[in-house]
């Protein structure tokens, strides 16, 4: 049905109004309750924010069956990924140990860019052929290296949207000394139907202390501006991420927010079918168009481009598309964001228009 809708609504993109394809934020926009908790809460915004911080992090426990010890907020995920990576840097030069991080090549690189800060190193290791993990050779980086490592694994990985199945993860985590840490970045884990992922979240549960996963309501809640994310892991070892965070760092808006999301069901059943039906209606196009892709499990798609990627973003931005872009090694690829059903039909024109004029 909401397929039928978006066919007759054409949005067309303009300067001033572009089509945002670029940065995985999803263009539903919050749900009007969470909209509704920020605006309620606004008159009392001058205080501190920790009131609404204890109730969101008791109902995220809630939500995951954890307790509350088990669970440390960040500023957005991304600062959930900042203190667990300087937590273990502090934990290893404690220890007298060198430190590197492992991650597959390409993904998400806060986890590297935080190392980095710290002057640690990261071991980027390629995806295979077909661009799913090689833990094969992550694992024997970590095996070969006399120190601690950190291995950050983004499951759906970002830009692939594609998932690492449990079966390749679980037995390597439980397998692995107590000098390997992971780091599970699961913000689009939400999105995930494939029953082969299964949540890291599932081992901190049975209290495995060397995983730490972090979760963001920037994603399938549509909060990305009111920075909410969240590590979670064994009390212990929340207990050494704290000191990382920046004191008091949820604010008010972004927590009640948060807080009504989580409440809000029928909010999480449109995201996810709004999601669904935008996969469609871009893999559609992209069979007919004979352009492989990747099976998405978030709300982007890993999508090949004949030609020059560079070229193409360049072209689809003189049509105010902005296409996300390439992301090397995975040379030919371009990761796509996928809006709302209205906006990738208008993408879609734009595509087609663009395979008449021989460009895709
Ligand atoms: N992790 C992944 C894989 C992401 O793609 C992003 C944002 O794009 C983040 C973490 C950070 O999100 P936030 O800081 O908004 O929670």
């Amino acid at each position: 049905q909401t397929a039928d809708k978006a066919t007759k609504l054409l949005i067309q993109p303009t300067k001033e109004q572009p089509l945002l394809l670029n940065f995985n934020e999803n263009s539903l926009g919050m749900s009007a309750k969470a909209q509704q908790a920020v605006i309620d809460a606004l008159p009392n915004a001058f205080r501190y924010p920790d009131a609404a911080r204890e109730q969101l992090i008791e109902k995220i426990a809630e939500s995951h069956k954890l307790e509350s010890n088990q669970i440390s907020l960040g500023n957005g995920s991304s600062e959930s990924i900042q203190a667990a990576i300087q937590m273990a840097i502090y934990r290893a030069q404690k220890a007298g140990q060198q430190v590197q991080v492992i991650a597959p090549d390409p993904t998400f690189n806060y986890a590297e860019l935080y190392a980095k800060a710290s002057g640690v190193p990261t071991i980027k290791v390629p995806l295979t052929e077909k661009l799913a993990f090689d833990i094969d050779t992550m694992k024997k980086a970590a095996e070969d290296f006399p120190g601690y490592s950190i291995v950050y694994l983004c499951n759906p990985n970002n830009p692939t949207a594609t998932i690492t199945p449990a079966d390749l993860i679980e037995p390597w985590i439980k397998a692995a000394p107590e000098r390997v840490l992971f780091i599970l970045d699961e913000a689009y884990a939400e999105f995930v139907t494939d029953p082969r992922f299964r949540s890291g979240i599932e081992l901190v549960a049975k209290d495995h202390k060397n995983v730490i996963v972090t979760r963001t309501f920037s994603k399938i809640y549509a909060l990305a501006g009111l920075r909410i994310g969240y590590a979670l892991a064994h009390p212990d070892i929340i207990m050494q991420i704290e000191p990382f965070v920046s004191m008091d760092n949820t604010n008010t808006a972004g927590a009640v927010a948060a807080l009504a999301s989580l409440e809000d069901k029928t909010f999480l059943t449109i995201s996810r079918t709004s999601i669904e039906t935008s996969r469609k209606i871009v893999t559609n196009a992209l069979d007919k168009l004979g352009l492989a892709y990747l099976p998405s499990q978030a709300n982007f798609i890993f999508h090949k481009v004949s030609g020059d990627v560079k070229t193409y973003q360049d072209r689809m931005k003189e049509y105010h598309v902005f296409v996300g872009r390439e992301f090397l090694p995975a040379k030919g690829w371009n990761r796509l964001t996928l809006g709302t059903p209205e906006e990738m039909t208008a993408f879609v024109s734009v595509l087609t228009e663009f395979r008449a004029k021989g460009w895709v």
